[in-house]
């Protein structure tokens, strides 16, 4: 292992008070410097993205009067990927009764994410969560009501309270209009300068400091470069290095692995969440997966034939040869598992035989019962939305055959590495949302990424990042055409290639690679040969890559071509710190360690740490710096569901 990386200082310092727990971010918020206000109207701040992490930041601190510059490649900030999240967000409200507590949500976050989370960060997550309810509340954000008129929740995986809001199945779409609704206000005040359709290609550091981004105009091929007094990431996530995920298409890394080159150590980037109900691939010109929402698994029952090779239609197999293997296990949790524990059943259900569906690629999400205790209108309520995408793609009638669902790649757990002020290595480069490792450990649970996003944005940051802007207006910055040549440069070089295999092409190739080696399952010899073969994958990419068009124009080929490059060198780092981590835990199963029925074994003893990684050059030995984990409020055990 020596050879593949090299081991570097171990990080020491991660900022959050020494108090309780409950303290600690009272604390920090007291300790951290204020910048009076008209301080503030003389200090700018770049972010990029616009996803709920990045329009509630943007909203808030152009609210506190900074001047805010926003971006996104997107045609409207309202666009970004969290328009996708279906399911909910989860808050510590308890307005149920059901014995929740911010110290539950803590409790089952941290055991959720299978010990590899700060204890510090995750508690603060779930002290903000009440907030967050408010204050989309106090934008009008439609959550579900109940008869009475109080807020709905519903359950999610890993917990047995039901803490999880919701609006039917479009949570996203209605918390991220309340967010841009905020932005807008602060864009018509001129506080908030946006500028869609433009991707950021490259980081600005300045004796040290992150001092503004490389862009380009999507739309005319413009370079242009701007600086500010600190940068903010809230980029999302990179599960589309697998090529097919949940994600939107056009996520991707390049923000943060950029960022990552000019110095900001990368986290646990071999942490990727496999979500277990999505739509099962059906062949191989297929670009995107689509999530069946976990909030599905409230009301839908999971099963499968109990004999291996029972090819009947589901209307046939009497209930004595179904083999509801969720509740069967984990009868504690049944069908709400966590989302690890969920798609490992299933794929071992799959692979002895009696998966269901082309290829035996696939289980039943059953709602008959459902049906027959809420009627069809009471199921339509819940998941009307849901029900009708998922007859759209399949053209099956959920209401009359179960769904049928299979696992695949959704969440990136891993990213820039940060401290408790969400402050990422580099100086004034703060990272937010999905687009950091921070919470969530080796696993997230349901409807926590979006309460993460916004304690980010609307809380978090505007503190934190207050402290750091203590100390400018930083010196006006010199001549950065360095940087955008280097942009220039690298456009130009993937035009130049004139080869004949598209971005694409590549892009599914390096996908089925870190699927095979690197998903839902890994051992040493896959990752190793992973690691042989995306190499000489990317070398092939330089020589064979064929661009259409020129970068003077709208052209998606180009802007595919250099996510895609990025992608080439961030999953080589993915498999490399799943190499190195010999341990299962959470999404991440490592087979030369389970149980002998089949769990994932953890190894605290070796790996209890953050792995956050230096860049050395691309294929070069990055540097392993390893972050401690001390849990002294949940004391880490085999976790059980059952
Ligand atoms: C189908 C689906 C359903 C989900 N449902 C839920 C749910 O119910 N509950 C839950 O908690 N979580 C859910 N999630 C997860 C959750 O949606 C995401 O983790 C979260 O929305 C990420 O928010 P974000 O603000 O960090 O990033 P995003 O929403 O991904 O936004 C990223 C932003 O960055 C911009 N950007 C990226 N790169 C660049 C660049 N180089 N230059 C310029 N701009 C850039 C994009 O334009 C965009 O504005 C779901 C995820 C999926 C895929």
């Amino acid at each position: 292992m020596s050879t593949v990386f090299v081991e570097g200082t171990p990080i020491s310092e991660t900022r959050a008070p020494d108090v309780p727990l409950e303290q600690r971010w009272e604390r920090r918020r007291f300790t951290a410097r204020l910048v009076n206000p008209a301080n503030r109207r003389r200090l700018s701040i770049i972010v990029v993205g616009t996803g709920l992490a990045g329009a509630s930041a943007a909203a808030t601190l152009a609210e506190l009067g900074y001047q805010v510059r926003s971006f996104c490649y997107q045609d409207s900030p309202r666009r970004a990927h969290s328009i996708a999240a279906q399911g909910g967000i989860n808050a510590a409200k308890n307005y149920r009764g059901d014995g929740d507590s911010v110290h539950r949500l803590f409790y089952d976050t941290v055991k959720g994410g299978d010990f590899r989370a700060r204890e510090s960060n995750v508690h603060r997550l779930a002290e903000l969560s009440v907030r967050i309810i408010d204050q989309a509340v106090a934008q009008g954000v439609p959550f579900a009501r109940e008869y009475g008129g109080l807020l709905d929740t519903r359950s999610f995986g890993g917990a047995q309270v039901s803490r999880t809001f919701y609006a039917r199945g479009q949570t996203g779409q209605q918390l991220l209009l309340g967010a841009y609704q905020a932005m807008a206000r602060q864009i018509h005040l001129g506080r908030i300068a946006t500028h869609p359709r433009t991707e950021m290609l490259d980081l600005v550091v300045v004796d040290g400091r992150a001092r503004g981004v490389v862009v380009r105009n999507l739309v005319t091929g413009e370079i242009s470069t701007h600086v500010a007094d600190a940068v903010v990431l809230a980029t999302g996530g990179y599960g589309n290095a697998f090529h097919l995920s949940t994600n939107a298409k056009g996520c991707n890394a390049t923000a943060i692995w950029r960022a990552h080159r000019r110095g900001a150590l990368f986290a646990n980037p071999c942490f990727t969440q496999i979500h277990p109900t999505c739509i099962p691939v059906s062949g191989g010109h297929q670009s995107k997966l689509t999530l069946m929402s976990e909030s599905l698994r409230n009301d839908g029952r999971v099963w499968v034939p109990v004999a291996a090779g029972d090819t009947r239609p589901p209307s046939q197999i009497p209930e004595a040869e179904r083999d509801y293997f969720l509740e069967r296990r984990y009868p504690a949790f049944g069908n709400l598992v966590p989302r690890d524990i969920a798609s490992r059943a299933v794929k071992s259900v799959c692979d002895a035989g009696r998966g269901v569906g082309p290829g035996g690629l696939g289980v039943y999400l059953d709602f008959a019962d459902a049906l027959e205790r809420l009627g069809r209108d009471g199921v339509e309520s819940r998941y009307g939305n849901l029900f009708a995408m998922y007859e759209r793609i399949t053209g099956d009638d959920p209401y009359r055959v179960p769904m049928r669902i299979y696992p695949a790649v959704h969440y990136t757990m891993g990213g820039l590495w940060v401290d408790y002020d969400l402050h990422s290595t580099i100086p004034g480069l703060f990272v937010i949302g999905e687009a950091n490792f921070s919470d969530h450990g080796a696993n997230r649970l349901g409807a926590s990424a979006l309460m993460q996003g916004l304690a980010d944005g609307y809380f978090v940051l505007p503190t934190t990042i207050g402290d750091y802007l203590a100390d400018g207006p930083f010196p006006a910055v010199g001549d950065v055409s360095g940087a955008q040549a280097e942009v220039e440069d690298r456009i130009a070089r993937l035009l130049a290639v004139d080869g004949d295999r598209s971005a694409e092409d590549f892009h599914r190739e390096l996908g089925a690679v870190l699927w095979e080696h690197c998903g839902m399952s890994r051992n040493e010899t896959g990752l190793r040969k992973a690691l042989e073969l995306i190499p000489a994958l990317r070398v092939e990419f330089w020589s064979r890559l064929r661009v259409p068009g020129s970068g003077a124009a709208l052209n998606q080929s180009l802007e595919k071509a250099g996510r895609v490059a990025d992608f080439l060198e961030l999953a080589e780092l993915m498999c490399l710190d799943a190499l190195h981590r010999t341990e299962s835990c959470g999404g991440h199963f490592r087979e030369e360690s389970q149980t002998a029925d089949g769990e994932a074994r953890r190894d605290d003893a070796a790996f209890s740490y953050v792995a956050a990684w230096e860049f050395t050059g691309v294929g070069r030995p990055p540097v392993l710096h390893r972050e401690a984990l001390s849990f002294d409020h949940v004391t880490p055990s085999q976790r059980s569901y059952s």
